[in-house]
């Protein structure tokens, strides 16, 4: 039975007080509830204090991205030891604006991952096809590309500290959601993926999120989806109006 697991990316948004208070109201509205999981992604520099902020809570803490390197002359970047080190517990990696933005690869998305499970901390992996891609009917050589790279020689231990996200490019930010049915063809793909690569017990336990312009009105329908575990949420995450029911409404 794999546990619905709702998380909030909040991209460069929010400041040090809109962060607190968010958190804080997030806090009182999931209160003692383990029966879904709920993480909140902020920028880094608000990840030490959003931690303190919500110690007690079940709601994780995760950070957004992670260097690929264990340390040393790697200015600008923060390692995984360091994210651990100030109580994070999860990292994104992969996502369509780390790949489309800033360019990163496949192999560079699988070292990160790496250095992440090596501290000890979990995973998000986003993949997801551009517009163009769908439109040339590339979704599944694309999503199978990147999660086999995004997850070479990761173990099968180590695979229940993995959650994928299958996040379509075209549907980010843009309020197109992927249909039930699209989410429904891609994840199971995904599952599939998941059980050649490993076993058929990896893939049922292996998460799976949703991502692309989900709110509290699209949530339902989406976790109708067998193979649906939850979301990867940006833009609905800013506010506890529209985070709250769609962790609500997840299960
Ligand atoms: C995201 O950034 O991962 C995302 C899905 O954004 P949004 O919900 O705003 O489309």
């Amino acid at each position: 039975m794999r546990k619905p697991y709702i998380a909030g990316n909040w991209k460069m948004n929010l400041d040090r007080k809109s962060g607190l208070a968010l958190a804080q109201a997030l806090r009182e509205g999931v209160g003692d509830r383990t029966d879904h999981d709920m993480a909140v992604i902020p920028p880094y520099v608000y990840v030490p204090e959003i931690v303190r902020a919500l110690e007690g809570s079940p709601i994780r803490v995760g950070a957004q991205d992670v260097c690929d390197q264990v340390s040393g002359a790697y200015t600008g970047e923060v390692s995984a030891a360091m994210l651990k080190d100030v109580g994070c517990d999860l990292v994104v990696v992969g996502h369509s604006e780390r790949r489309h933005v800033y360019g990163e690869s496949d192999g560079l998305t699988n070292e990160k991952l790496h250095r992440a499970l090596e501290a000890g901390l979990e995973v998000i992996l986003c993949v997801g096809e551009t517009l163009e891609e769908r439109q040339a009917k590339e979704t599944e050589s694309v999503v199978r590309r990147q999660t086999s790279t995004g997850l070479a020689g990761v173990s099968e231990a180590d695979m229940a500290r993995v959650t994928l996200a299958y996040e379509p490019v075209w549907a980010i930010g843009t309020g197109l959601t992927a249909t039930p049915e699209q989410a429904a063809e891609v994840h199971g793909y995904l599952r599939g993926l998941v059980s050649g690569v490993f076993h058929e017990e990896v893939a049922e336990n292996t998460r799976i999120q949703y991502g692309g312009s989900v709110k509290p009105d699209n949530i339902r329908e989406l976790m109708a989806v067998g193979d649906v575990d939850g979301a990867l949420v940006g833009g609905a995450s800013l506010k506890p109006d529209s985070f709250l029911p769609i962790f609500d409404h997840a299960g």
